[in-house]
């Protein structure tokens, strides 16, 4: 599998947020080596299969020390070392606060087997939490990586209290701890850059996404050189979107405010390519080359319909993963569907998808609201929900 178009460090785009050092060095999976890349690979393998999405995208941080392991080859400390030049996994002197900061700010479901008992008093929503949590564990007779949900556990208060001291002891020579304000919305949704040539997550050319910075309490830092960045203003709002065949989340964009996309099957400008392997010939046949032109304003999507086939509006309501041979046997959809009047531009409401052809369809994220939250509505009450639902949706089996 290519590991890569899994990654993000965008928290719009990311549904995961993984521990990479504790999977890399997971002795139960793979074999017993005391890291192990391949145990990271098998996991983006089980969770595309947990999901039910082969678009799933993860936000992974590690520690610095795995880059430097000396039980990692030459070629996976070499890797690691690509995919932070390249920005696609966050480098931090520790982890752990960086990922439960995620999880708090942008809603992202956590996969480690770290109890994060030094952190339950900033994260008060942690300790018996039961949706929001994930750990590997070896895949069935041994082979390969599993994921299987996880109830954190409540701990006595001595135990939070000694954890916590040791945390600090180790801490105190690298950075002050936070101190757990809750979500910031106001830093991540403005663009910062780190004043160290070339840095690779907060460089002069921020595209696509940032990943959230870090406030110290005084200003706002880059989270791997630790300096004070500069604030190049409001980050443009985004929307993420899916495309779903047969029920399968197979890839998914960023719709960007003011900057109208198209999808088809060779788009001329800005846009989306929807091509085989994703698609077969009978579902190819029926895109045009130009199909539909999406547009986000910061609060709604228009869509306009280019094609030569038609564009259609339905309500949505997942469909069960059909393989394609089955595909062709699959019960007809009874959810009714409105044709979007050739050259017209209609606004999609919440909810609704778009559907190109009979089994291909464009489906706005749910994350995008993760930011909607009024002030001071922790995000875990408004959206986790949400999020836990759309997890156990793709995850049900057999057919509708
Ligand atoms: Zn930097």
């Amino acid at each position: 599998m290519e590991a890569e178009r899994h990654l993000t460090l965008d928290p719009w785009d990311a549904e995961y947020v993984v521990d990479l050092s504790n999977v890399v060095r997971d002795r139960r999976l793979c074999d017993d080596r005391e890291a192990n890349l391949q145990r990271f690979l098998e996991l983006l393998t089980a969770l595309v299969t947990h999901t039910g999405d082969r678009s799933v995208s993860v936000y992974a941080v590690t520690d610095r020390s795995l880059l430097r392991h000396s039980a990692l080859t030459a070629r996976e400390r070499s890797t690691l070392h690509r995919w932070f030049r390249r920005r696609l996994i966050e480098v931090r002197p520790r982890a752990d606060d960086r990922i439960l900061e995620l999880a708090d700010t942008a809603g992202l479901l956590v996969i480690s087997d770290d109890r994060y008992m030094g952190d339950y008093r900033a994260y008060p929503w942690i300790p018996g939490n039961r949706d929001r949590f994930f750990r590997q564990l070896p895949g069935p007779g041994g082979i390969g990586v599993g994921i299987v949900p996880r109830t954190m556990p409540t701990p006595a208060e001595w135990e939070i209290s000694r954890k916590e001291e040791q945390d600090r002891l180790v801490e105190a020579r690298m950075y002050d701890r936070r101190t757990g304000t809750g979500a910031r919305r106001e830093l991540l949704t403005r663009l910062w850059r780190c004043p160290t040539p070339d840095c690779p997550m907060f460089g002069p050319d921020p595209v696509g996404g940032q990943p959230p910075p870090v406030f110290d309490g005084a200003v706002v830092r880059c989270p791997t050189h630790r300096e004070r960045m500069a604030d190049l203003g409001p980050a443009p709002s985004r929307i993420q979107l899916k495309v779903r065949v047969d029920g399968v989340s197979q890839r998914r964009f960023m719709l960007v405010a003011g900057t109208p996309m198209v999808v088809g099957r060779a788009p001329t400008g800005p846009g989306v390519a929807l091509t085989g392997p994703m698609l077969d010939e009978a579902a190819l046949s029926r895109i045009s080359r130009e199909h539909v032109e999406l547009a986000w304003d910061g609060s709604r999507i228009s869509v306009r319909d280019l094609s030569r086939n038609g564009t259609w509006l339905r309500p949505d309501s997942p469909v069960s993963p059909v393989s394609p041979e089955d595909r062709a046997e699959a019960a007809p959809r009874e959810v009714p569907a409105r044709r979007i009047p050739p050259g017209r531009t209609w606004t999609l409401r919440r909810g609704q998808v778009v559907v190109l052809c009979d089994g291909v369809e464009l489906v706005a994220s749910g994350r995008r609201y993760v930011f909607d939250a009024e002030p001071g509505v922790p995000a875990q009450q408004s959206k986790v929900a949400a999020e836990a639902t759309e997890v156990t949706e793709f995850h049900r089996p057999g057919r509708r």
